[in-house]
């Protein structure tokens, strides 16, 4: 990872540049950042800067055999240190346990860009991952041995809130006085969950939250997102990139559902005006049905989702447009509607949907339901 790469404040890449030049490096540093910031990222370029045998004046060479290794994760002195359910004592670091759970480590990395996230990583686990006992005797037991080749020994502990309690006090020596050329990177989200004395062995390096702009850019270079979309998702996930990716493999699912309640409440428009050639009766059924055909959750989520649309209609109605929430493709079509959504409507609109919803619940026959809810949607509209 090149200090180049990592979406963090140039001035914060400096500070730690101009500490490795000036020789400065402390022994223990707590990168501390919110959930989604490239603090992970942030910690490798740091270390691999360290390590790079032709390091240049703003970042690493890229290219020896130091760099190389780094590229891979593999570097002998470079210690990954995470939160695992393994608490097998017996094993020691050579187990094979240790080595499956370093490479799916390493894969969890590189698949999300070093942006990591720890529900993603706990995800399936049915138990809290802690950095344990076995991970803190590792380290005293690194601690203790030479290094392999550059002269330094670096440890990263990604979520240095998750090291379990009762392991820490074994740091605590190692951490005050670790032996020469040894150092210890600690991230963590929340400085009130690290213990106080852990927190008082380290050097602070604030990470700030992303901005707007950096996320904009970002998905629209990496991932080809156009200006529009990159912008309200850059809007709506607040300086969380791993919350951006989410909600841009989500809009897909919204431009799905938007397309749907567009159709719907064009063919009920038409219905409501007795318009019959806008009434494309067997498209509507082929949309219920593949609404139907994704399950009960799904068809209760585009219910929500239609209420919600209602609502918002009703609010472009009452100009309050600073109080939607919605993209610009949503905005857009929304506001097609509004003769149609008033204050005297909306009331028995939102309560025939919230019906369809409880008989939904109640495993009544979703064909029918959706049916009812359109005729009864179509009945209300306002086309006079
Ligand atoms: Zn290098």
């Amino acid at each position: 990872m090149l200090f180049r790469d990592v979406l963090v404040d140039e001035n914060l890449k400096q500070q730690l540049i101009s500490l490795v030049k000036n020789n400065r490096i402390s022994h223990a540093q707590l990168f501390l950042g919110p959930a989604g910031s490239h603090k992970f990222a942030l910690a490798i370029a740091y270390a691999q800067y360290i390590l790079c045998a032709n390091r240049g004046e703003e970042d690493s060479c890229g290219t020896c055999p130091s760099c190389v290794k780094f590229a891979k994760l593999a570097h002998p002195d470079l210690h990954l240190i995470f939160p695992d359910a393994n608490t097998d004592s017996k094993k020691s670091q050579k187990g094979t346990a240790q080595q499956q759970a370093m490479a799916k480590f390493i894969n969890f990395v590189t698949e999300n860009d070093y942006h990591l996230d720890y529900n993603q990583w706990s995800e399936g686990e049915s138990k809290q991952l802690n950095i344990n006992a076995n991970d803190c005797s590792f380290i005293v037991h690194q601690n203790n041995i030479r290094s392999y080749e550059s002269g330094y020994k670096i440890f990263i502990l990604w979520m240095a809130e998750r090291l379990y309690h009762g392991a820490a006090p074994r740091l605590l020596k190692t951490l005050e006085e670790p032996e020469n050329k040894t150092l210890f990177i600690l991230i963590a989200e929340n400085s009130e969950k690290i213990l106080p004395t852990i927190l008082s062995r380290t050097q602070l390096i604030k990470i700030p939250k992303l901005s707007k702009e950096t996320i904009k850019s970002e998905l629209q270079n990496k991932f080809n997102v156009n200006e529009r979309t990159a912008d309200d998702i850059a809007e709506i996930s607040e300086g969380n990139y791993i919350k951006a990716i989410e909600l841009l493999n989500d809009s897909e699912a919204i431009e799905l559902l938007l397309d749907d309640f567009k159709f719907i409440l064009e063919s009920a428009v038409a219905h409501a005006r007795s318009d019959i050639q806008n009434i494309r009766f067997i498209e509507l059924q082929e949309r219920f049905t593949k609404i139907i055909a994704e399950g009960r959750e799904k068809q209760k989520q585009f219910i929500r989702y239609m209420i919600q649309m209602f609502r918002n209609i009703l609010l472009v109605n009452s100009n309050k447009t600073e109080l939607l929430r919605a993209t610009t493709k949503e905005k857009n079509i929304l506001s097609t509607f509004t003769p149609y959504i008033k204050l005297r409507n909306i009331s028995p609109i939102t309560e025939a949907c919230n019906k369809a919803i409880l008989y939904i619940e109640r495993n009544g026959n979703s064909s029918l339901i959706f049916n009812n809810l359109y005729f009864n949607i179509a009945n209300r509209l306002q086309v006079r």
